[in-house]
């Protein structure tokens, strides 16, 4: 009798790029999506200013790289926005053929209120259902390390289950280091009945200050180890990325072993990076 050989699901990897601002910008954004199309990716995804601030940039932005035969996925937040918007918005995608969305919240500058019409993602997931059907594959966020809005861990993860209620068909990670966190998320996640396949986001570490800022600001956590050996590099930036991609490639690897489906890079519009961690897995 023949052997029978169980190949596991090939992972699939995806890519995250800000819409740039100038012409410089979109110049080596292409130079750099030349070189990250190489890796085969599910799709380039695109992100979008809250309350539409970047609206037209990321349309252009998604356009071009539909157009280069590469599956784009514009992000799109709700809030500060009107249904009859973001309707404009997903029939605009739709007349492109694009067929996937990350659908959003997105977080107004502080003191700004919001006057639309959604006040959170689930909301708009339901939307895009009600309006165009099963046409579009949806995708949202998920916390493993807890929204640093939500009262609880538990609270935070019903909400992510309205999403999945909702509609949509895959989650990415908010970036984290801490690869234990995916695990517990996952675990809490299938006792729910959650089944759709939750992406884990990867920020390659090049830099310290910005990174601190920023995770301080959306929740995601820095252990104190890593924070405090990226310090004492001080302005030793060779030595800062290769650590940072040793840290990185290894919970990639940890990921990916423990069973996540695949990664999303948020490559802060560089390519280097990212590609020196695809090749250490
Ligand atoms: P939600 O799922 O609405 O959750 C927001 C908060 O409200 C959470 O604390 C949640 O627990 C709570 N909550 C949710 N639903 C309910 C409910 N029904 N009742 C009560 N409480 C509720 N931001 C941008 O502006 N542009 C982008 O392009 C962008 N891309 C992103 C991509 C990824 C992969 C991720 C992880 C984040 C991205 N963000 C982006 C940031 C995101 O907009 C913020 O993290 C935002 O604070 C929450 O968005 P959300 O879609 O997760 O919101």
């Amino acid at each position: 009798m023949p052997m029978t050989h169980q190949t596991a699901p090939a992972k699939s990897f995806s890519f995250e790029f800000y819409p740039p601002k100038t012409e410089e910008g979109a110049t080596s954004l292409g130079r750099v999506q030349a070189t990250l199309s190489e890796q085969n990716p599910e799709f380039f995804s695109v992100t979008f200013g809250a309350g539409g601030s970047t609206r037209d940039l990321t349309f252009d932005t998604v356009v071009v790289i539909q157009n280069k035969g590469i599956p784009a996925a514009p992000h799109l937040s709700c809030v500060a926005s009107t249904k009859a918007n973001i309707h404009t918005i997903l029939r605009a995608y739709q007349e492109q053929g694009i067929k996937r969305i990350v659908a959003l919240r997105g977080d107004l500058p502080s003191g700004m209120m919001s006057a639309g019409e959604f006040r959170y993602a689930n909301e708009l997931v339901n939307f895009i259902r009600d309006v165009t059907g099963d046409y579009f594959q949806i995708h949202v966020a998920a916390y493993p390390e807890v929204h640093p809005q939500s009262p609880s861990a538990a609270a935070d993860l019903a909400n992510f289950k309205r999403k999945v209620d909702a509609g949509a068909n895959a989650a990415i990670t908010q970036y984290f280091y801490n690869a234990d966190a995916y695990f517990h998320f996952m675990d809490a996640c299938g006792k729910l009945g959650i089944k759709i396949p939750i992406v884990p986001g990867i920020m390659p570490i090049t830099q310290y200050a910005q990174l601190f800022r920023f995770s301080d600001m959306c929740g995601a956590e820095i252990p104190r180890w890593l924070r405090k050996k990226l310090e004492g590099y001080g302005d030793d930036k060779a030595s800062i990325q290769a650590f940072g991609l040793d840290v990185v490639s290894d919970l990639c690897r940890r990921l990916l072993d423990g069973g996540a489906p695949g990664l999303h890079f948020y490559t802060m519009n560089q390519s280097a990076p990212t590609m020196a961690i695809l090749a250490n897995l």
